[in-house]
């Protein structure tokens, strides 16, 4: 792609982070600055900082961005990574793309709804999928069995990369 290009897609990314209702600090879309940070630049919390790396309930995890439920709790395992890792995502809920920044390429997946960044996708994870989902915990929230799902938030999609 040419640089004139990368860099108009850069600014547009950066226009629509600025305009995305999920960024702003006051409720009822109020996120962290460190979740920001992961969901709509992609970056990465401290290994072992979540505390859903200790969270065993049964439960769904949505995209802490727009509500979409993303995660069973049934897919959940501990990979000792220090990061909440599933072994599958719920059907349709995550899309991927590959991601080049460090040397070893990696696959990063976002939520299918709002474009966030959750974590990148490996292939090095238990049965029966053989896949390890390497989650942010920041861009999760848990939703305990029996307590109901919260509503969609209204989040404009992000253009794809390339688009
Ligand atoms: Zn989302």
């Amino acid at each position: 792609m040419p640089l004139a290009h990368r860099v108009l897609i850069d600014h547009l990314r950066n226009l629509h982070r600025a305009a995305s209702p999920t960024c702003v600090p006051e409720p009822p879309n109020a996120l962290s600055p460190g979740a920001c940070r992961v969901l709509f630049e992609e970056g990465t919390e401290a290994p072992g900082s979540s505390p859903l790396n200790r969270e065993k309930r049964a439960g769904t995890y949505v995209c802490a961005a727009c509500n979409t439920p993303l995660f069973a709790s049934t897919r959940k395992y501990d990979s000792g990574t220090g990061w909440p890792s599933f072994w599958q995502a719920l059907p349709g809920a995550v899309a991927t793309k590959p991601d080049h920044r460090l040397a070893q390429a990696r696959v990063e997946y976002h939520c299918a709804h709002c474009g966030g960044h959750q974590g990148h996708v490996f292939d090095d994870g238990p049965a029966p999928s053989g896949q390890r989902y390497c989650n942010n915990g920041l861009a999760l929230r848990f939703i305990p069995e029996g307590e109901a799902l919260p509503p969609p938030r209204p989040v404009p999609p992000i253009p794809p990369e390339g688009a």
